[in-house]
């Protein structure tokens, strides 16, 4: 049975790499037919972020990232908390004691501190691995301060990782790490063995920077006679200007990234790009496709970055894939603050606009010509490969204005009948016609929609007051 296990600390908003971690966890399980969980490793209060579990589960409840079982905070369904499950790993460490694994340490921090600075040691010397039963005993009873330090013996620890391979390292550059302390709370590093062997997780993903503490935890593992799970370190993530990705610099906060308008199946699409490639060429998924393509096999060990701009292609595609009538929904707050003259269809806006837009907002800018004829150079009406200049936009508008005039009826096939009519007499392409008149309608290089179109939206009027307009403009610079 396949379990994964996402397990955040709540020291602040999740990022780009965080949501990444939890999104293989999750496929990682899903793929298998398993369960996922979330656990928040909050035993650390020094490092607590008020907030920081609330914005966790909101994050994943937007994602998607749903978890499968869990008591929750008082009982209820909901993540583990290592702070609701306190009594739980005491047990484990004084077993150890028995068990020679590990050894009570009265160390104070003085001591501590002066081991690092006169000797120029950075790592525990060992000191209170050598005090007799006897002496311990005293010292507990006297409610002396302790804390307890796991017992690396000396040799190689050699584990497994499935994107890293194997990995060996001398023990002697590991310390005997904090297992409990002082004030009876486990370490992070302990707590996490516990809960993963006691929530039966059978594979261990997370960021490739715990690559260095797994023979720690390897070797707890062991002393404890337990299965080692497996492992799957995921690839570095760096950011634009080639750091790793990390909360304190304040990188890639999925908060901000939603806020900024980007679809959660976006995010999600984009973050399980960053590490895995697909077996074909194909980049766009939902979270289900996800589900059941995914191979871990397929992760890789090379860096990758957060690239913005790949993240707005990938949401362009998510906004074309959207039912249009949610599109409307969401675009149409940017659409009213944009386009404000009456009897303007902003459905059909909407629809113009879907396909062209990477995010919502951006369809605001695509129609604001609607409202006000933005300033434009004549260099506008000059293209090449549509063979049109100044002198054949003259042409154009000068004849549009004249038989636009004179029409009754103002739709899409009257107007085009018309472009086609003045082509004709003028011995000009349709093209060159109508490419002189939407310069003129919108001042812009492109729009969302084509010539009728915007005479359509403009009405009349306004359709013969900016063909005058431009027209005017060329006449005066020629
Ligand atoms: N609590 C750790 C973190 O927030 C995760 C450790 C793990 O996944 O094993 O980075």
């Amino acid at each position: 049975m396949i379990r994964t296990r996402y397990a955040p600390s709540p020291t602040g908003f999740m990022h780009i790499g965080n949501l990444r971690t939890a999104l293989y966890e999750y496929l990682i399980a899903k793929r298998g037919g398993g369960v996922f969980i979330l656990r928040i490793e909050d035993t650390d209060s020094e490092r607590f972020v008020e907030g920081a579990t609330d914005a966790i589960f909101e994050t994943m409840e937007l994602t998607g990232l749903k978890f499968d079982e869990g008591p929750g905070i008082g009982g209820d369904f909901g993540p583990y908390v290592q702070s609701e499950r306190k009594g739980s790993y005491l047990p484990h460490a004084k077993k150890l004691v028995e068990n020679g694994k590990a050894y009570y340490c009265f160390c104070d921090k003085e001591r501590l501190d002066g081991l690092a600075d006169e000797r120029g040691l950075k790592k525990y010397d060992r000191f209170c691995e050598k005090l007799n039963a006897e002496e311990i005993a005293a010292r507990l009873n006297s409610g002396e301060p302790y804390v307890i330090r796991q017992k690396i013996l000396d040799g190689k620890t050699t584990f497994h990782d499935e994107v890293f391979g194997d990995i060996t390292i001398d023990n002697r550059e590991m310390e005997d790490q904090i297992l409990i302390k002082s004030d009876g709370m486990p370490t992070y590093n302990f707590a996490n063995v516990i809960d993963d062997h006691s929530m039966k997780i059978s594979h261990v993903v997370r960021g490739s920077e715990y690559l260095t503490s797994t023979p720690k935890y390897k070797l707890l593992y062991e002393a404890l006679g337990w299965e080692v799970p497996v492992f799957v370190h995921l690839p570095l993530l760096q950011n634009a200007a080639g750091q790793k990705i990390s909360k304190r610099n304040g990188d890639a906060s999925i908060p901000q990234l939603l806020a900024e308008g980007f679809l959660p199946q976006a995010i999600i699409n984009y973050a399980a790009l960053l590490g895995w490639s697909p077996p074909d060429n194909r980049e766009i998924f939902s979270l289900t496709e996800l589900e059941q393509i995914f191979e871990p096999k397929n992760i890789s060990k090379s860096p990758s970055a957060f690239d913005i701009n790949k993240l707005r292609w990938v949401n362009g595609e998510h906004m074309k894939n959207l039912p249009s009538e949610v599109f409307y929904e969401m675009a149409l707050p940017y659409l009213k603050e944009a386009v404000k003259i009456t009897a303007v269809d902003y459905a059909a806006l909407a629809k113009m606009t879907q396909s062209r837009v990477t995010l919502v907002k951006d369809c605001a800018e695509l129609v604001d010509f609607i409202d006000e004829l933005p300033r434009y150079a004549i260099d506008l009406y000059m293209h090449k490969k549509m063979k049109t200049n100044p002198e054949v936009a003259a042409l154009a508008l000068e004849s549009a204005i004249k038989e636009f005039s004179a029409l009754t009826k103002w739709n899409h096939d009257v107007l085009s009948a018309t472009v086609t009519k003045i082509a004709e007499a003028n011995d000009l392409k349709n093209g060159q016609i109508l490419w002189s008149i939407r310069t003129a309608l919108s001042g812009k290089a492109t729009t969302p929609c084509g010539a009728t179109e915007i005479c359509e939206i403009l009405g009349k009027g306004e359709t013969l007051r900016r063909l005058g307009i431009g027209l005017q403009k060329i006449t005066i610079s020629s």
